[in-house]
């Protein structure tokens, strides 16, 4: 699926919609440059799950738990990330087996450790400023 946007807003809306499909134990793998709208959309995905609180992205912390809506969402920005092993420290194993969602951003870095099931969703630019374009690509079934 491919989604044009032409605002932060209309970005969130976009991760809104989505949350809707979303289920306990998957995987939302992030591709996209710095200020592309990862973050934003990861916004909608808490809203639409009901989590009511701030959404930022946690580079200090790797990882924000958004919890209280229909799913926990965990967020995360590996950004800060040298080395791909560097995830065995963070328990990421131990997160992706939880019963929560993971959204990932800078998922880059974790190549060869997402499962075959994740969903792959790339934020380009557009022509102006506020375009965007948002491809999301579901593993298949
Ligand atoms: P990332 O997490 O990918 O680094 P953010 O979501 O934090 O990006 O920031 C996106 C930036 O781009 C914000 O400053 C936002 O205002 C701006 N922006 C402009 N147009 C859009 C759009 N269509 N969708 C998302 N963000 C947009
Ligand atoms: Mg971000």
């Amino acid at each position: 699926m491919i989604y044009h946007t032409a605002s932060p807003h209309e970005t969130e809306n976009v991760g809104e919609m989505f949350s809707n499909s979303l289920e306990k134990g998957m995987v939302l793998a992030f591709r996209g440059d710095l200020g592309a709208g990862k973050t934003a959309f990861i916004r909608g995905l808490a809203k639409g799950l009901g989590y009511t609180g701030r959404v930022t992205s946690p580079t200090y912390a790797i990882v924000n738990e958004y919890e209280g809506g229909r799913l926990t969402l965990l967020h995360f920005d590996l950004y800060r990330l040298e080395q791909a092993d560097e995830l065995y420290d963070l328990g990421w194993e131990d997160y992706l087996a939880r019963d929560a969602v993971c959204a990932v951003e800078w998922s880059e870095r974790a190549q060869g450790y997402l499962p075959a099931s994740t969903i792959y969703i790339t934020i380009s630019r557009g022509e102006t400023d506020e375009m965007r374009e948002i491809e999301i690509k579901e593993a298949a079934k």
